[in-house]
C-alpha cells in the first residue's frame, strides 16, 4: 500500500468505487471517466507503479489480472463482439495513475492505430 495512491485507497475501501470484481489479490472497478460503454479498471491490490516496476515474482499476479479481465468481458457480454485491454506505461502512453492497471474497454468499435 502506497500513501497518497488513489488506487491503493480504492483497494483498501478507503475511497469508494463501483466494484465489478474483487478477490484477495485483485479488484476491478468502473472508470470514473469512461471512454466506452464498458470501461473497467483491473488492478492488483499490491502497489506496483507500472509495468516497468514488475518482477518475475509478479508473473502469477499479472496473469491473474488478464484472466479477471477475460471473465469480466464475458460477464459484461462483450467477449464475442470484441473488447480492448490497455496498459498505459509512463507519460507518453498517457499513464496518469501510477498504480498498475489494465483498462477493459468494450461496447463500441475501436480504431487502430490508437490515438
Ligand atoms: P491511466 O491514464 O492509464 O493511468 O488511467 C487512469 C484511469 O483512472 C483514468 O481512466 C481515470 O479516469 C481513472 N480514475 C482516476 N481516478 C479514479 C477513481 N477514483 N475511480 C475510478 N477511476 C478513476
Amino acid at each position: 500500500m502506497a500513501r497518497g495512491c488513489i488506487f491503493c485507497d480504492i483497494a483498501s475501501g478507503k475511497v469508494q468505487s463501483r466494484i465489478a470484481y474483487e478477490d484477495e489479490d485483485v479488484i476491478a472497478f468502473h472508470d470514473i471517466n469512461p471512454q466506452a460503454p464498458i470501461h473497467i479498471l483491473i488492478i492488483p491490490k499490491k502497489h506496483i507503479a507500472n509495468l516497468n516496476e514488475t518482477s518475475d515474482d509478479d508473473l502469477k499476479l499479472l496473469s491473474k489480472l488478464l484472466l479477471v479481465a477475460r471473465d469480466i468481458a464475458k460477464k459484461e457480454g462483450v467477449s464475442e463482439r470484441g473488447y480492448r485491454i490497455v496498459l498505459n506505461t509512463n507519460r507518453e502512453a498517457g499513464q496518469s495513475v501510477f498504480h498498475i492497471h489494465f483498462h477493459l474497454l468494450g461496447g463500441r468499435p475501436f480504431g487502430w492505430p490508437p490515438g
